[in-house]
């Protein structure tokens, strides 16, 4: 499993960041999403999918 975020893209909602805590971040400095893991563990998969499917820009890719 891995990650692509297009951050340029990104509105900085923090829905990610609440979905899957140990994948995704935000940066402190401005709204945009940080990606702690773009290789997350099987076990975040489900996490994973729920950020991919309610992130309002839809900029986050899961690649199998
Ligand atoms: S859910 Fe989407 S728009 Fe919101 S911070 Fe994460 S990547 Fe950005």
């Amino acid at each position: 499993m891995k990650i692509t975020v297009d951050t340029s893209l990104c509105i900085g909602s923090g829905t990610c960041a609440l979905t899957a805590p140990g994948v995704f971040d935000q940066d402190p400095e401005q709204p945009v999403v940080v990606v702690l893991d773009d290789a997350p563990p099987e076990a975040q998969r489900e996490a994973v999918e729920l950020a991919v499917n309610s992130c309002p820009a839809a900029v986050i890719r899961l690649i199998e």
